[in-house]
C-alpha cells in the first residue's frame, strides 16, 4: 500500500506502487502477459463472478495499466479509472456506458475534429444521437434535453478554440436532472481538476501531455464516484435495469459493496471486455513514465505559452490569439475560475493573410514541427482547417473555432527565447 498522496507531483511519482515484492525493481515492470494463473476454480469462479477483484486477462485488466490508472485517478480526484487504446477509445466508450440505440447526448460543438465526426457519424450509425449545443451560454444544455437524454459532454479546454468549458455551469444543470457531466480534459491535467466543479467523468488522451514524449497512442476513462445513479433510475437504465451482457447484474446495487465504482466497473466489465480497445501494458508503461514529470511540465507549457501569447497578440501580422492568457469576456472569467495552475500550452492564432499565410507560416517553421499533435514537450504546429479539422464542412468547423486561415499551436518545453525565435523568424517570412 502506498500513501494517500494529493499533490499531483508527488502522485505521478508515488501513487499506487512502491516496489515489486519478489524482486524489490521500483520501477513499474511491464506485465507482457495475456493471462493470469488462477489460484484455483473458487478463486477463478469469484474473479468472473466480482465477488472478488483481480486479474484475468489483459484485454479487461493489467497490473502495469493499474499502476497508470491509480495514478491517473489519484491526480484527477477520482474512485477508478480504465486505461484503453486512444483517446478515441476513451470517449466512445464513456458515451456508450450510458447510451444504448434510441438513446441521445447533449454535447458541446467546441470538439477536436476526430470527436466532432465520432458522435456525429459514428454514433448516429449505431442510433445514438450526439445534440451539439454551443457552450458559451450553460443553458443551451438544458434546451436541449429530453427523457432519452443519458449524458453531458464537454472538451475544458476545447481543440482547438481554447475557450474553457463551463464546467460547473454545466454540472449544476444536469444534476437535478440526473444526467452525468462527461468531460475531456487532455489539454488541462493538473491544471484543471474538473470534479472539483461537478464533472462526473473525466477522459483524457493520454497520447498528448500524460505522454508527454509523443511515442504512444492511448486513453483513460475516469470516474468520480460522486453521481448517484440509482437516484435516478428511469434517467439512466444502463446502470439500474438487469445487464443482460452480465448475468443480469443491475450495476447500481451489485456493485455497491465494492464502492462508489458502479460506472467504470461496468465499463470495464462490459465496454472493455466485449469491444476489446486494451491499452498494452507497454503504452501503459511510457505513461507512467510521462506522469512522473506531468505537473511539472504542464507548468513550464503554461509559462511558456503566456508568453508566446503575449508576444504574438503584439505581433502587426497577426489578426487574433486564442490563449486563455488573454481571454475576456466570459472566457476570461471561465479561464480564471476553472484554470487554477497556469492556462495551458495550446493556443491558435489567425494571421491577418488569412489561409496561404497560414500555410507560408507553418512551412517558415524550423524548430517547431509540423504534426498532427498536441501536449508533447516539443513545440509543435499544424493548420487544423486541412488536416485535423479537414471532415468537418464550413460550418461546423466555424462551430468548433476553426477559421481557414487558424494556426494551431502546441507550445513545449524548449527555451522560451528559442521559441519566439522561431516564431518571429517563421512570421517575417509570411507576406503581410
Ligand atoms: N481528445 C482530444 C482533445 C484530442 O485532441 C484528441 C486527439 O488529438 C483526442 C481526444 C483523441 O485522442 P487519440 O488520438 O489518443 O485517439
Amino acid at each position: 500500500m502506498t500513501k494517500n498522496y494529493t499533490n499531483p507531483e508527488t502522485i505521478g511519482l508515488h501513487a499506487g506502487w512502491r516496489k515489486d515484492e519478489n524482486t524489490n525493481s521500483v520501477a513499474v515492470p511491464i506485465h507482457q502477459t495475456t493471462s493470469f494463473q488462477f489460484d484455483d476454480c473458487d478463486h477463478a469462479a469469484n474473479l468472473f463472478g466480482l465477488s472478488e477483484l483481480g486479474n484475468i486477462y489483459s484485454r479487461i485488466m493489467n497490473p502495469t495499466c493499474a499502476v497508470l490508472e491509480d495514478r491517473v485517478s489519484a491526480i484527477e480526484g477520482g474512485v477508478g479509472a480504465v486505461a484503453v487504446a486512444s483517446g478515441q477509445a476513451a470517449a466512445a466508450y464513456a458515451i456508450q456506458n450510458l447510451c444504448k440505440k434510441g438513446d441521445n447526448f447533449v454535447t458541446s460543438s467546441h470538439l477536436y475534429g476526430g470527436t466532432y465526426n465520432q458522435f456525429k457519424n459514428v454514433m448516429a450509425d449505431m442510433g445514438i444521437e450526439a445534440r451539439f449545443v454551443d457552450p458559451k451560454d450553460p443553458e443551451n444544455f438544458q434546451k436541449a434535453v429530453d427523457e432519452k437524454t443519458r449524458a453531458f459532454y464537454g472538451e475544458v479546454l476545447p481543440n482547438p478554440s481554447f475557450e474553457v468549458f463551463p464546467i460547473g455551469e454545466v454540472a449544476a444543470i444536469g444534476k437535478p436532472l440526473g444526467i452525468p457531466l462527461i468531460v475531456d480534459n487532455t489539454a488541462a491535467p493538473v491544471i484543471c481538476r474538473p470534479f472539483d466543479y461537478g464533472a462526473t467523468i473525466i477522459i483524457h488522451s493520454t497520447t498528448k501531455y500524460i505522454g508527454g514524449h509523443g511515442t504512444s497512442i492511448g486513453g483513460i476513462i475516469v470516474d468520480s464516484g460522486l453521481f448517484d445513479w440509482e437516484d435516478f433510475k428511469e434517467r439512466q437504465p444502463a446502470l439500474n435495469e438487469p445487464d443482460p451482457s452480465y448475468s443480469g447484474a443491475v450495476w447500481s446495487e451489485a456493485v455497491k459493496p465494492l464502492g462508489p465504482i458502479a460506472y467504470i466497473l461496468k465499463l470495464r466489465t462490459t465496454m472493455l471486455r466485449d469491444m476489446g480497445a486494451a491499452m498494452s501494458p507497454f503504452n501503459a508503461f511510457m505513461f507512467i513514465q510521462g506522469l512522473e514529470t506531468l505537473a511539472l511540465r504542464m507548468r513550464e507549457h503554461s509559462i511558456n505559452a503566456d508568453q508566446v501569447a503575449d508576444f504574438l497578440s503584439k505581433h502587426p501580422k497577426v489578426e487574433r490569439v486564442s490563449h486563455p492568457s488573454i481571454a475576456d469576456g466570459i472566457y476570461q472569467e471561465r479561464a480564471r475560475k476553472y484554470l487554477t495552475k497556469g492556462n495551458g500550452g495550446l493556443m491558435g492564432f489567425e494571421l491577418k493573410g488569412g489561409i496561404e499565410a497560414g500555410k507560408q507560416f507553418i512551412n517558415s517553421l524550423e524548430m517547431f514541427y509540423h504534426v498532427a499533435n498536441i501536449g508533447d514537450s516539443r513545440s509543435l504546429a499544424i493548420h487544423p482547417a486541412s488536416t485535423t479539422h479537414s471532415q468537418l464542412n464550413e460550418d461546423e468547423l466555424l462551430n468548433a473555432g476553426v477559421t481557414p486561415g487558424y494556426v494551431r499551436l502546441s507550445i513545449g518545453i524548449e527555451h522560451i527565447d528559442d521559441i519566439l525565435e522561431d516564431l518571429s523568424n517563421a512570421l517575417d517570412k509570411v507576406d503581410a
